[in-house]
């Protein structure tokens, strides 16, 4: 009996828990009544119309550009097809820059702000992977379809209903498919864009997700290391006594993991550590030469972010300098520390007028709208103070990353009309 019970009244406590974290979200009222205003626009009715009309287009541009492979930092095939496409939109004026993001620019009447929606382009499939769309159903099936070439067709069916429904903008809007934004591309796209500063970014929505009620302002930031501890090296009865690389990994990583994990205990912005990968060695009977470790750090804040970095550089290099006294011959053990990734923190206020516009979209079809904390494209203006989110592209997608990434065209215009709209109140329409 008690074992029945035991389960059930976990089930009760882990809803609760749920339940409570996720509380309303406050709108404020002028955003809902704006929204109720700009919807019932003519205009506005007719690009809801135009977005209907152009499913099928949509969803025959999305199998298109599925099926041309976009691996890290290969993103060029789809990115010249992607601006083709931008192109035969009525795009003003489309270009690809020296990284490889393609852009255009969509002038406003007023012209005074500049207001970016990004989708990316790549995947993190690496190069050979199957990409084929495969029918189950009305369930479409292929590696990057909702990850986020969904948030691409997103984009261009937004940019041809403003066209079909010959709706100016007061403000400029940048449309961008970005490079970089997976893995080891590590926002690569967006941190040149902002760096380079070619169109001056006023905010930023960037279409990578899936539910519409999903909005990110929170950027969940991280840092990445590879570690190489480097020695002589030999045999392992001969040479022994030699600084072994292997042996002094063990204790870095030991040094590392204790004291992330008091400082991860400690309230104050939740945060994480991983020792991913290690490597290295030659044989069971030879003293390595080389040891390495990859490690991943992640935090909501970006204090302890800084404050987990110093604590893996420093705990890292006092284990080696501890071991390499403890060395009876030969040369002590070198240690490199290179970082191979850095994503900024961050947070776009959940009162900030970008996020309440979001928000008060959300509410417009009928959803409750959700803030979250996650490592996306929008990390970049958002560590840089510039208002920016991520919002989801409608539908229904799952499994990214895996290669049974699915996407189902449920409601997914519904998902370009909550774009449409997002954008219409941010960059506002012209009288
Ligand atoms: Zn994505």
């Amino acid at each position: 009996m008690s074992a029945i019970k035991l389960p059930a009244l976990a089930t009760v406590l882990m809803l609760s828990v749920q339940l409570s974290a996720q509380k309303k979200q406050s709108v404020t009222t002028p955003y809902l009544k704006e929204i109720q205003q700009l919807a019932t626009l003519k205009s506005v009715q007719a690009a809801f119309t135009a977005i209907d009309q152009l499913e099928p287009t949509t969803q025959r541009e999305l199998i298109e550009l599925t099926e041309i492979p976009a691996p890290p930092f290969q993103e060029a095939r789809r990115a010249v097809i992607f601006k083709q496409l931008l192109q035969d939109a009525g795009a003003d004026n489309v270009w690809i820059d020296s990284v490889g993001n393609v852009l255009a620019i969509r002038k406003g009447k007023k012209a005074t702000k500049t207001v970016a929606l990004d989708a990316h382009l790549d995947t993190v499939f690496p190069e050979g992977t199957d990409v084929n769309v495969k029918h189950k159903g009305d369930t479409l099936y292929a590696p990057g379809i909702g990850d986020d070439t969904r948030g691409l067709v997103t984009i261009l069916a937004v940019l041809k209903a403003l066209e079909k429904a010959r709706i100016e903008t007061s403000e400029d809007v940048l449309f961008v498919a970005s490079v970089g934004e997976e893995g080891l591309g590590d926002l690569r796209g967006a941190k040149y864009l902002f760096k380079k500063n070619d169109v001056k970014i006023d905010s930023w929505i960037s279409v990578d997700g899936e539910e519409i009620k999903d909005i990110t302002n929170g950027a969940l930031g991280s840092v990445r290391y590879k570690v190489t501890i480097k020695g002589p090296g030999g045999h392992s009865w001969s040479a022994f006594g030699l600084g072994n690389p292997h042996h002094a990994l063990g204790k870095a990583i030991d040094a590392f993991a204790e004291e992330a994990a008091t400082f991860t205990s400690t309230p104050g912005g939740r945060t994480s550590f991983n020792v991913g990968r290690i490597g290295g060695g030659t044989s069971i009977n030879a003293i390595p030469f080389e040891s390495w470790m990859e490690v991943d750090m992640r935090s909501e804040s970006p204090d302890r972010l800084k404050q987990i970095e110093t604590i893996f550089t420093t705990s890292v290099t006092k284990a080696l300098e501890r071991y390499n006294a403890t060395v009876k011959r030969g040369t002590p053990l070198t240690m490199t520390l290179e970082k191979i990734g850095y994503r900024p923190s961050g947070l776009t206020s959940d009162t900030n007028s970008l996020v309440q516009k979001a928000m008060a979209a959300v509410r417009y079809f009928n959803h409750e709208p959700t803030l979250n904390v996650v490592s996306t494209n929008a990390n970049v203006p958002i560590s840089l103070g510039i208002p920016a989110i991520t919002i989801g592209p409608g539908g229904r997608a799952g499994n990214a990353h895996a290669l049974n990434e699915y996407y189902l065209n449920e409601n997914g215009a519904e998902g370009i009309k909550f774009t449409l709209l997002t954008l219409l109140l941010e960059a506002g329409v012209a009288k």
